[in-house]
């Protein structure tokens, strides 16, 4: 079976215990404004453009098939309608500005992959996690993967929006040792502002799981976004709902960076780019605490 991915990373070690080969898969019904992977959003490949390295040889728009490309003000532009994602100008440029993101690779491959570092698993608790984008949109895949890496004895992750039908709850659970499940906000009209969606799916999923596998399979990680969910009312109301379906393992907190602006760029997605503002080391402490005082052990992904 065949599946799309837009990167594999090798010797990972926030996004699981142990060492991790993290793939991500490509798809996303969410579309938070301050999202890290933006190329990750659209389930298709498509071509990304560094404008910053382009010499402006031309050589793309003279081999596009579709007439797609054109230099304007200085750089080349794309015609998302006439164009195929064909690849052509990927091949032709002479300098790598022009990208693929996104391709298809056959479940057999990526198991093959992960072997390669199965020693540092072994050595050090580790697996590999799927990420995206959203994994469980290419569900089928997805399941394959993970069924093909347990039967190599390998431990399996996956990081999930959680906002997926429940009926793949039960064969999910098969076959993922451990959830690294996102909660980003308790208010659902507050989560689809900045996500897209409303919220009462996820925070469903997240109980029903809890509920099935216990806290040794899953942990909540909370995107710390400042302005969006920083302030005190919303971390005490995540603390309130973690204990109230009496969840007991640990918080991850994931504080917001800027990181990804040249992605968005990239992907010719920078109108979409919001810039959060800062998130102090003072805020990361109180909510850190906050969630202390609430009995969770808080562990700071940065
Ligand atoms: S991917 Fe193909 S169709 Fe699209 S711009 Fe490049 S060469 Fe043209
Ligand atoms: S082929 Fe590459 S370097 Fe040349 S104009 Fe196109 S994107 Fe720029």
């Amino acid at each position: 079976m065949k599946g799309i991915i837009f990167d594999i990373q090798n010797y990972a070690i926030y996004d699981g215990p142990g060492i991790r080969t993290l793939i991500f898969l490509k798809g996303c019904p969410l579309k938070c404004v301050w999202c890290q992977n933006p190329e990750s959003q659209k389930l298709t490949p498509q071509i990304s453009y560094f404008e910053e390295k382009c010499l402006k040889c031309e050589s793309c728009i003279n081999a596009c098939p579709n007439k797609a490309l054109q230099l304007q003000n200085d750089k080349i532009v794309r015609n998302e309608e006439l164009c195929t994602t064909c690849g052509t100008c990927v091949e032709v440029c002479p300098n790598q500005v022009m990208e693929m993101v996104g391709k298809e690779i056959l479940v057999e491959e990526l198991v093959e992959i992960a072997l390669r570092d199965k020693p540092f698993y072994d050595n050090s608790g580790g697996g590999v996690t799927i990420s995206g984008g959203e994994p469980t949109m290419q569900i089928k895949f997805l399941l394959e993967i993970l069924k093909a890496l347990q039967e190599k004895g390998i431990h399996t992750a996956i990081e999930t929006c959680g906002y997926f039908n429940d009926d793949i709850i039960e064969e999910l659970t098969k076959f993922v040792d451990l959830f690294l499940f996102d909660i980003k906000h308790i208010d659902s009209l507050i989560h689809k502002e900045y996500t897209g969606v409303p919220n009462d799916k996820i925070l469903a999923n997240f109980s029903r799981l809890h509920l099935k596998i216990g806290s040794e399979r899953i942990i909540p990680r909370i995107p710390i976004i400042p302005g969006v969910n920083t302030d005190e009312d919303t971390i005490k109301s995540i603390a309130s709902f973690l204990n109230k379906i009496k969840y007991n393992g640990p918080v991850h907190l994931m504080p917001y960076n800027k990181l990804a602006k040249t992605k968005y760029e990239k992907v010719g997605m920078g109108n979409l780019y919001r810039d959060m503002g800062e998130l102090s080391e003072e805020d990361l402490q109180n909510i850190t605490h906050l969630f202390q005082s609430y009995s969770f052990h808080v562990v700071i992904n940065h």
